[in-house]
């Protein structure tokens, strides 16, 4: 099978194209601009001028906050938050959107976070026939959903940063996340920071964000500037150091489980159709981007990747039907019944 002999990337990953030397676009990239990518010294500047910045507009404007950012119920949230507050001396305010797949672990969570972090918080629970009518249509045109969950926490994060006249919103996207498709400097961070709902879901979703511009369902709240900053691109840290210290300042209790996602009981359905649809798991680039880092080595992104496979090569019916009992798509079990009835 072809693939890229640096990261390990298939040849069949979406948008790539090999060298002569079998080395990935992404690679090649990567290379080129390495040094802004790993100078940290530079990176940690230019987050603060930022946040200086929307110091002066927040008090400009007489706003009760300085930024907002998500908590999931996952380390990334906590950590960023705490940084925040006690880094940066932002007045954050946080919030939780339920994307009608939360689990318990995922609620609890945000709770015991909510007790340790003294910080306040907006859960946003979306309308259900909205959830149900974009997770259908998404899963019919793309066979994917997370892209549905992303675009709701982005809107939401938007229109409670317009409301409360925040001009900063900072988010947890890993640099894995951010990295794993970039091959141009167009949207991506620190080259382009997105100062509007449109260009930081660009970031994300590339060109599908021109086509779903004149959609009637997609408000891009162009009137409103509000800056979007990922706090990981600035900042050189591991999940084991996240884990420490989290243990140490909020009393942080690592999750049992080591299963990804723990907080979306959807996740092995996503990562199914991925596999179905594109012929790999979800966090195939994520891992290859940590190859093409240096913070893994190429043998064990090959194991978790096959790993990723095994476990969800095949849905448990049971789960699928939840599902879409959940997404109200017309299901498989509902259409046997009506060729038999
Ligand atoms: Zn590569």
């Amino acid at each position: 099978m072809d693939k890229c002999i640096k990261c390990g990337l298939p040849g069949h990953y979406q948008g790539i194209t090999l060298n002569e030397n079998h080395v990935c676009n992404y690679c090649e990239f990567y290379e080129t601009h390495k040094e802004t990518f790993s100078n940290f010294d530079a990176l940690e500047k230019q987050f603060e001028e930022e946040v200086e910045n929307a110091k002066k507009k927040a008090a400009e404007r007489g706003a009760k906050y300085d930024c907002i950012t998500g908590l999931s119920g996952g380390k990334d949230g906590a950590y960023i938050t705490y940084q925040l507050q006690h880094k940066y001396g932002l007045r954050v305010l946080t919030y939780t959107l339920d994307n009608g797949f939360s689990t318990d672990f995922g609620r609890k969570n945000v709770e015991i976070l909510l007790d340790k972090l003294d910080v306040e918080h907006i859960w946003v629970n979306v309308r259900d026939s909205t959830l149900r009518q974009f997770y259908s249509a998404s899963l019919k045109l793309i066979k994917n959903f997370c892209s549905v969950c992303f675009h709701f926490c982005h809107y939401y994060s938007h229109l409670l940063a317009s409301q409360y006249e925040i001009p900063l919103i900072v988010n947890g996207r890993t640099r894995s996340q951010i990295l794993q498709s970039a091959d141009q400097i167009r949207g991506i961070e620190p080259f382009h920071i997105a100062r509007d709902l449109k260009s930081f879901e660009y970031q994300m979703f590339k060109r599908l964000v021109d086509k779903l511009e004149h959609n009637s369902c997609i408000d891009f709240m162009p009137d409103h500037e509000i800056t979007s900053l990922s706090y990981f691109m600035y900042h050189d840290i591991s999940d084991e150091e996240k884990i420490d210290f989290l243990e140490k300042n909020l009393g942080w209790i690592k999750p049992e489980s080591k299963v990804p996602h723990a907080d979306c009981w959807a996740h092995p359905v996503a990562e199914y159709y991925s596999i179905k649809k594109n012929g790999y798991p979800v966090r195939t680039g994520e891992l290859a981007e940590m190859v093409r880092e240096g913070k893994m080595e190429l043998h064990q992104a090959k194991r978790e990747y096959l790993e990723d496979w095994n476990t969800y090569q095949d849905l448990d019916p049971q789960l699928e039907q939840r599902f879409m009992n959940r997404i109200c798509v017309k299901n498989r079990l509902a259409a046997a019944n009506a060729v038999s009835g």
